[in-house]
């Protein structure tokens, strides 16, 4: 039987180009949704002209029980998960001073618990496979940090830090676990950006451009095929990060 994925955050942005890249790889594909309902149906239709079929499921991935809903159904209805890609995520770009304790609790809950609960929910099916590939996405500012960005930033060297701590838990079961961390991706998440900002994004990347959305696919498309890296933090960044 072909592959089972599930890819939070998947019908727009990265998730949306790493479903289409997993799909059209005949990998079946859970696309989960919170508020973009009408982008997964959409996601959805699109794939079935290409004779595609994927799955799109609502679930807020900062909900335990929303994700056990989700996690439940793939296995009710496909019996196994292979891959998990935890790509949901939110941005915010704040003075320090002016985060609020809400603010917090907010982004760690999105950025950061749900990749746990998410993980979690999904480990013991993999367990009991004894394979598995994780894939969590972090971010540029995980490694090198971002001005007004310290809880974001905060998040995301969490999740590089569960990534590092269990590829060695579960390396022995041959569960694979890697973070992909990219630096400027033209994507929603970056519409506060002016033009002029972007082009001094570009100038200061040594490629000169700034990244799409298939860039990190292409990324992910390669871990869920390869089977001996784990515990890495894959930095796709056009040079941006070279420090
Ligand atoms: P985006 O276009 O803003 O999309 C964010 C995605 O996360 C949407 O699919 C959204 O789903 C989902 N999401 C947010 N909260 C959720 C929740 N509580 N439950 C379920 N899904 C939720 O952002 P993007 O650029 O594609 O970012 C994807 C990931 O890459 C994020 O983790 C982000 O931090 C990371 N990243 C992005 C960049 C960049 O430059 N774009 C750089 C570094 C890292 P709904 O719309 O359905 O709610």
């Amino acid at each position: 039987m072909e592959k089972v994925a599930i890819v939070t955050g998947g019908s727009r942005g990265i998730g949306k180009a790493i479903v289409e890249a997993l799909a059209r790889k005949n990998i079946k594909v859970i696309a989960n949704y919170n508020r973009s309902e009408e982008k997964a149906k959409i996601l959805k239709e699109e794939l079935e002209k290409e004779n595609i079929f994927i799955d799109i499921f609502k679930a807020d991935v900062s909900k335990r029980e929303e994700v056990k809903v989700m996690v439940d159904y793939t296995i009710e209805k496909y019996g196994k998960i292979d891959i998990l890609i935890n790509n949901a995520g939110i941005d915010q770009e704040k003075m320090f001073q002016d985060i609020t304790d809400e603010d917090w609790d907010n982004i760690v809950k999105v950025n950061l618990y749900s990749v746990f609960c998410t993980t979690q929910e999904v480990i013991p099916y993999m367990l009991k496979q004894k394979s598995g590939c994780i894939i969590n996405m972090s971010s540029i500012y995980g490694t090198n940090g971002g001005s007004c960005a310290v809880a974001y930033s905060a998040t995301k060297a969490g999740v590089d830090g569960m990534t590092k701590s269990l590829a060695k838990e579960l390396g022995p079961s041959h569960i694979r676990v890697n973070s992909i961390a990219p630096g400027y991706i033209d994507t929603d998440m970056n519409e506060k950006y002016s033009k002029e900002e972007i082009e001094q994004i570009k100038e200061e990347t040594p490629l000169e451009k700034i990244g799409k959305p298939v860039d990190i696919a292409k990324c992910i498309e390669w871990l869920v095929e390869d089977n001996f890296t784990t515990g890495q933090v894959i930095s796709i960044n056009g040079g941006w990060g070279i420090t």
